[in-house]
């Protein structure tokens, strides 16, 4: 689970500051499923990075499953990242002279795994998304679905508690991004929490958990208890 405490987000540059984020405080258990949602420009991409420890916050205390983020050295905070975090972007971020086998190690090649263990995870991993068979292809030779199945192949592979998304399906056509809401769907159900920016109203109604962004300012919308299966 990951908890925020007063959370707060300044940029300064020359002298001008912008208050990307508002203090907030915030709870995301693990297995939720958050949608973000709000207007171009209002601190959703921020508070994602935050999230995932890609940028630091300025006030306020953030606890990442229990370990308190904020007197990490950078070092400490990218063992902790990778090792918790996965990320999914709207532009697939894959490395085009990498295979999709070896687009998918990278993540793992920061960890303390045994070739072996790397193996069975990249496989796995290409298993779930349905693309084991393409282990040897290029990113360009797959269609945008494919590719952003392999980027959702890279980010499980490490077996994260948190899925971070950022507009995932923002370039598929709605056939392709249905594809992915259900992977992400079937992803969640097994236990990973995922916090997904969207601006499809659709795919924010399928999300258990509602947060709205506007201004910096985050505030809840609805709530849904997860069904028990
Ligand atoms: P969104 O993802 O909702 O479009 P962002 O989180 O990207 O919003 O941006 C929130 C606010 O912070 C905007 O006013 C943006 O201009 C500002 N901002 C974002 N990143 C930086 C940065 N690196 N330096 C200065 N200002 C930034
Ligand atoms: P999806 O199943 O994700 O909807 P498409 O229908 O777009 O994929 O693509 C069908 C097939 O064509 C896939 O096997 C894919 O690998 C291939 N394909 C799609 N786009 C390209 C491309 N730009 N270059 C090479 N092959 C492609």
């Amino acid at each position: 689970m990951l908890s925020m405490r007063h959370l707060s987000k300044a940029y300064h540059t020359d002298t001008i500051k912008t208050q990307a984020l508002q203090p907030f405080d915030l709870t995301i258990e693990q297995g939720e499923f958050v949608a973000i949602i709000g207007p171009s420009g209002s601190g959703k991409t921020t508070f994602l990075n935050i999230t995932g420890l890609l940028e630091d916050f300025c006030e306020g205390s953030y606890e990442l499953d229990g370990v308190n983020v904020e007197h990490l050295s950078d070092k400490a905070k990218s063992k902790l990242r990778n090792e918790k975090v996965g990320f999914i972007f709207q532009s697939f971020n894959l490395i085009p002279e990498l295979t999709l086998y070896d687009n998918v190690d990278m993540p793992l090649r920061y960890r303390k795994l045994s070739s072996k263990e790397r193996h069975e995870r990249i496989m796995d991993a290409l298993g779930k998304v349905g693309l084991a068979s393409r282990r040897d292809h290029y990113p360009a030779q797959l269609s945008g679905g494919q590719q952003q199945r392999v980027a959702i192949a890279r980010a499980i592979a490490g077996k994260p508690s948190f899925l971070l998304a950022d507009e995932p399906t923002g370039n598929l056509d709605s056939k392709m991004a249905e594809g992915i809401m259900a992977l992400l769907e079937d992803i969640n159900a097994q236990g990973t929490s995922i916090v997904m920016v969207t601006h499809d109203p659709n795919q924010a109604a399928r999300a258990q958990r509602v947060i709205e962004i506007r201004d910096g300012i985050l505030s809840e919308g609805k709530r849904i208890e997860k069904a028990i299966a």
